[in-house]
């Protein structure tokens, strides 16, 4: 989608490091990590959030969850996945994404 900063990351118009990648989704570290490990998957299909995914995108990035936080090094001591949605939600990438953030003991709750 045009004016999208995430499908320009997807599409590699703007420049990103790939910490994994496959044909549905790339892995990238947030901008303004908001703990030692925050990484942002996004899904290379444009739509705008959780309610518009189509349904088996969430099974798909399930299967492919292990070996992503096993290769950030937080799969034993855990992580949090967070999904930002609407105006409320705090979204301000309006291109679905999953928040992963580990690497240290997380507070709760995140408001
Ligand atoms: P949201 O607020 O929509 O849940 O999350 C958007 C996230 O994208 C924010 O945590 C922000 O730091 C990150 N972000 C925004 N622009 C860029 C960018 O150009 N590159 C990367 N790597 N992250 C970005
Ligand atoms: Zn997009």
């Amino acid at each position: 989608m045009t004016d999208c900063i995430f499908c320009k990351i997807v599409a590699g118009e703007i420049p990103s490091k790939k910490i994994y990648e496959d044909e549905k989704i790339i892995v990238i570290n947030d901008l303004n990590p908001g703990a030692p490990v925050h990484v942002l998957i996004i899904p290379k299909e444009h739509t705008e959030n959780i309610l518009t995914a189509s349904s088996n995108l969430l099974p798909y990035i399930q299967a492919k969850l292990g070996e992503i936080v096993k290769t950030l090094g937080i799969a034993e001591k855990g992580f949090r996945i967070v999904i930002n949605t609407g105006e409320d939600g705090g979204q301000s990438v309006n291109h679905l994404h999953f928040h992963v953030l580990g690497g240290k003991t997380l507070g709760w709750p995140p408001c």
